[in-house]
């Protein structure tokens, strides 16, 4: 089934055509600054050279209009017409606690995804543009919702739970929730077929390391415990998110610094992390340049990001009793040997034992065991595809649907 994916961000739209019969690529591509004098927008063929050009689009809603012109642009025809498309995967950030599983989009699913705005201002509100959009331009496919929190509603409540009172969590729903989920389901998946331990038997760390980055404990197949919270600013230190801090730090900045707590906002999610820390780039790349020529504050960026990898290898350990696998992905994870060879330094009394050689021979794009023959627990670079559960996802509801109208 040919499925197009549309993943939509505040000034952004990535999508990716998949066939899912033998699920390959067909087109895939990114419009960026929407909104801006000049938009971005490149364009992939599966097989041809990209395309980058400037233009100016104004909303999502052209950004949709740029795509389906492209994808049937009579000197490059990639489909025949948009009936040749038969559903539409979107994914959706953040599910809160209705959506266990990904579903076909109607009024309903609309309306509780605009409720949940409330639990992702970021997030969910061009994610909605982005669905309603793709439905003006393909209003006779199915479209379906993929949610990143859906793999971590099998979080037990003692993992979920804040210690905070509890009529908070009946009354507004604060929870841990925990996103980037498509992509830990994707990589433990991609796990469980090169063991031979039963998936149930099976204990997998995944630790998806991208601009954003959480950490996942994998028990039998399930989540049961994740970095990011009741939003995706916690946890990890990431490109420009602080991660865990000491709440008590936020009422100490409101004082002192007499903030309003809008800036506070960005403060913690666009001036922190890796770039607040070094002062310098929230990009891995340039902070590992600039450590290696001597800029102690790239250094330590770097070494606070590691070292926090680690604490949650450990505490995820602990959590299950046992860990089998570590696995690496996201840009981060599968381009930086030295930022993998950071996280697991000094493991061995937990049996997490990394081959040098291996983890610098790593091939992009490529999964490749990275632990020693003898390491007890296997660490593997696996690189993600998002676009790719949610396309198999979204045809299947789709197959579904087209049999049954009571699915
Ligand atoms: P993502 O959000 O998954 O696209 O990952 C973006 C992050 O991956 C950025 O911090 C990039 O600097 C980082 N990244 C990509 N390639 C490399 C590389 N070769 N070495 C180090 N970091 C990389």
């Amino acid at each position: 089934m040919l499925v197009l994916v549309i993943n939509c961000g505040s000034s952004s739209v990535k999508y990716d055509l998949i066939e899912t019969s033998d699920n390959s690529d067909v087109c895939k591509g990114l419009i960026e600054r929407i909104g801006a004098v000049t938009s971005i927008v490149k364009h992939e063929p599966a097989g041809q050279k990209a395309t980058k050009d400037s233009k100016n689009i104004a909303n999502h809603v052209e950004a949709l209009k740029e795509i389906m012109n492209y994808l049937m642009n009579p000197e490059n025809r990639i489909i025949e017409s948009p009936s040749d498309i038969k559903a539409v995967g979107h994914r959706v950030v953040h599910g809160g606690e209705m959506f266990k599983d990904s579903v076909q989009i109607d009024e309903k699913v609309l309306e509780a995804i605009e409720q949940a705005i409330d639990l992702a201002p970021l997030h969910n509100p061009p994610n909605l543009r982005g669905i309603q959009a793709a439905m003006e331009h393909l209003p006779n496919v199915p479209h379906v919702a993929v949610f990143d929190t859906a793999f971590h509603h099998s979080l037990p409540p003692e993992a979920y739970l804040y210690g905070i009172p509890n009529r908070f969590y009946r009354r507004y729903k604060i929870r841990r929730y925990g996103f980037h989920g498509t992509s830990h389901y994707y990589v433990s998946r991609q796990y469980y077929k090169l063991t031979d331990k039963p998936v149930e038997q099976t204990k997998v760390i995944s630790c998806h390391l991208g601009n954003g980055a959480s950490v996942t404990a994998i028990n039998g197949g399930k989540s049961v415990d994740t970095s990011m919270g009741f939003t995706p600013l916690s946890g990890l230190v990431m490109g420009t998110r602080c991660g865990d801090i000491d709440p008590s730090i936020m009422f100490y900045l409101v004082e002192k610094e007499e903030l309003p707590l809008n800036n506070l906002h960005a403060l913690l999610n666009r001036h922190s992390g890796l770039l607040g820390l070094s002062g310098y780039a929230a990009d891995m790349r340039d902070l590992i340049t600039e450590a290696q020529n001597g800029d102690r504050r790239c250094q330590q960026a770097i070494d606070v990001f590691c070292y926090r990898i680690k604490q949650f290898i450990g505490s995820y350990t602990a959590v299950m009793n046992g860990c089998d696998a570590i696995l690496f992905t996201a840009g981060i994870g599968e381009n930086a040997p030295l930022i993998r060879k950071k996280a697991v330094s000094e493991l061995s009394y937990l049996g997490i034992e990394l081959d040098d050689a291996r983890n610098e021979a790593v091939t992009r794009g490529k999964i490749e065991k990275i632990s020693t023959d003898a390491s007890r627990t296997d660490i593997y670079v696996i690189p993600t595809n998002e676009e790719l559960v949610i396309a198999i996802d979204t045809a299947k509801i789709a197959q579904a649907a087209s049999q049954s109208p009571w699915i």
